[in-house]
This record gives structure tokens, sequence and C-alpha cells, in this order.
């Protein structure tokens, strides 16, 4: 590990101004996933600007929906009776994700900035342009069973390794956050990239912007929700395929859908031409099927990761069936119901 500096922000004003000052800075919060990157050389921050002080860990009631501060610990929010009432599907992905110990560490705003866990972007001994820009991606045409089938380069085909974050996208949720120029809101489908030909940069934060607060708008997908995360294992493991399915019904007409995809693409994906084709049909298999059919048309899969397309579609149509039912959704039992 090299050398750095470590200072502690008192204030959101200190916290930018730091990072401002110096383009290897970097944030530290709950740090679980910065102190592995530092440790395997793939972030060398010159100095460390320690938020964790700063008073952005409320929930907060807003605009009919709730404020998540950028310091509230995923246990935080995943066991929050708000979050647990009116956004089941929040705390159904998060404790979808890690383990006890790192939600109890993990803050919202560091789930957003968490790096893929693409084996190479770890190897400091192989190329990666998300590493080193120009240097190439072994990726393609090696190993990538757990890569991504939508949204992919040429010079990229990382996934974003987030449970919570597909949630989020579902839930259309916004992130605000602080710059020099002052505040900004950002549509979660806008916060995160797709790899293009800039793969190292993995959101659309401006230098020297920092996570505020995630925003969840009111909606009425307290019932009729899921997330299903279809993986190696059932504990610790990140998704092959994720789904989140969050349905409003009319009896047993669809009103408005919204599904996110997790563990296929760069972002969390969404495709709103099938969430389109959902509305106003009737809540069935059919129906479902004819969404995921839709979305995995898309698909272009690596040369080891072609079972994530069949895995997709089924995912979707399961995890839309579950939510059309009301399947409860069990925080401690990690079984697919
Ligand atoms: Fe690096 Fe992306 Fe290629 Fe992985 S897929 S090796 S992160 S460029």
């Amino acid at each position: 590990m090299n050398r750095f500096e470590y200072v502690r922000a008192g204030t959101v004003a200190e916290a930018v101004q730091a990072l401002g000052a110096d383009p290897s800075a970097r944030l530290i919060a709950g740090g679980t996933n910065l102190i592995d990157l530092m440790k395997y050389n793939v972030e060398r921050p010159g100095r460390l600007v320690d938020i964790t002080r700063l008073p952005l860990d409320g929930i907060e009631e807003h605009a009919g929906g709730l404020r998540l501060g950028a310091l509230a610990t995923n246990a935080k929010v995943a066991y929050d009776e708000r979050v647990r009432d009116r956004y089941p599907l929040l705390s159904s992905a998060i404790l979808a994700g890690a383990s006890a110990q790192l939600r109890n560490a993990a803050s919202t705003g560091g789930n957003l900035l968490q790096r893929t866990r693409c084996y190479y972007f770890y190897d400091e001994g192989t190329p990666c342009n998300k590493r080193v820009p120009g240097s190439g991606c072994p990726a393609i045409g090696g190993v990538n069973r757990i890569h991504a089938i939508f949204g992919t380069s040429e010079h990229c085909i990382a996934t974003h390794p987030s449970d919570m974050c597909v949630a989020l996208a579902a839930l259309e949720a916004s992130v605000q956050v602080g710059g020099p120029q002052g505040e900004r809101a950002i549509a979660f489908r806008d916060f995160h990239r797709l790899p293009g030909d800039a793969p190292e940069r993995d959101t659309n934060l401006q230098p020297g912007e920092i996570v505020l607060s995630v925003d969840l708008p009111a909606n009425d997908y307290g019932r009729h929700v899921t997330y299903l995360k279809l993986r190696d294992r059932l504990s610790y493991a990140f998704a092959l395929v994720s789904v989140a399915a969050a349905l409003e019904l009319d009896g047993d007409t669809v009103r408005t859908a919204r599904l996110a995809l997790g563990g296929v693409a760069h972002k969390p994906w969404r495709n709103e031409e099938a969430e389109a084709l959902l509305q106003g049909k009737p809540a069935t298999r059919e129906s479902f099927q004819a969404a995921a059919d839709l979305i995995v048309r898309e698909a272009r899969p690596q040369s080891e990761n072609g079972f994530k397309v069949e895995l997709a579609r089924r995912a979707i149509v399961r995890g839309l069936e579950q939510a059309a039912a009301g399947t409860p959704q069990s925080i401690t039992d990690k079984r697919i119901a």
C-alpha cells in the first residue's frame, strides 16, 4: 500500500474543497470497498478525506418520500421501519447483498460508488482499461462468466456489483450531490454510466462532487414488489442476474411497472419499452414473458456468459410473477421463493 495523507472533513464544504484540491484524493466513509482497492494497489490516493463526521447519516421525510443521507449505513436503511413499510423492495435488495458486518459499515453513498468486481480490475499483473485507461480489456475473450450482456463496449464489459442500486433504479430515486458549483440532483438513471470509450469513469459525478443523499419519491410500490437475486451461492456473493420488479395493479391489470436488472451491465439496467408494454396488460405469465423477451432481445453475451441471457429472461418472468402475487420478502431467509 502506498503512503497517503489522512484528513477529516468537518463540513461538506471542507470535503468538497479537500477533494477539489488534490485529484488523487478519495473520500472514505465505511471503507468497505476502498480499503480493498488500496490493498490491491488499484486505488492509490495521495489523501484520504474522512467524511464520517458529516451530518449526513439521517433518514428523513422529504417531498412525500424519504431522503436517505449519504452516510446512513446499509443496515440502518434496510431496517428502518419507514423503508420497510413503504419501500420493501429497497430493504430486500440491501439485505440480499454482502454480509451483516459489511452492511453495518457500508454507507449509502459508498454503495453507489463501489467499483466493479471484475477479476482483472483487481489484478495489477493484467491490463485493464478501467484501472489503466488504454491498456486493454482481457475480459473480452477471456474469463468473462460474470460479465455484462447489455450495454458493453469494445473497451469494457464489466458489471456494476450493487444490489441496492438495482432497487433504487426501479424506484426512480434521485441523487443529491454537492460540489464546487453548489448542489444538484441527478436522476438515478443518469448517475451511473455505460463504459463507452471511458470505462475508467463509473458515474457522471463531476470533479469535486460528493453524494449528499439519495431521495426516494412517493409511490405505490409498497406491496407488489420483488428483489430476486440469482448467484452461485446464497450468501455473500454478487448477482449473476438480479431483478427488481415493482407493480401497481388495478385488480389483475398492470397499472404501472418498474423493472431493473443487476449483474448484467455497467449500471442497473432498465428498459422503459418493456415497462410500457406491461402497462394496461393482464398480470399474467404471458404478459411477463413478452416483457422479458423484449428485454433480452438486446443482449450481447460474451464467450462464457451466454447462460445469462436465458437466466435473465426467466428471472424477469419469475420476479414479475412474485411481485404480482405479493410474495412476502423475507429479511432473514435468503432461499429463492
Ligand atoms: Fe477492466 Fe472492464 Fe475489461 Fe474488466 S471488463 S478487464 S474492468 S476493462
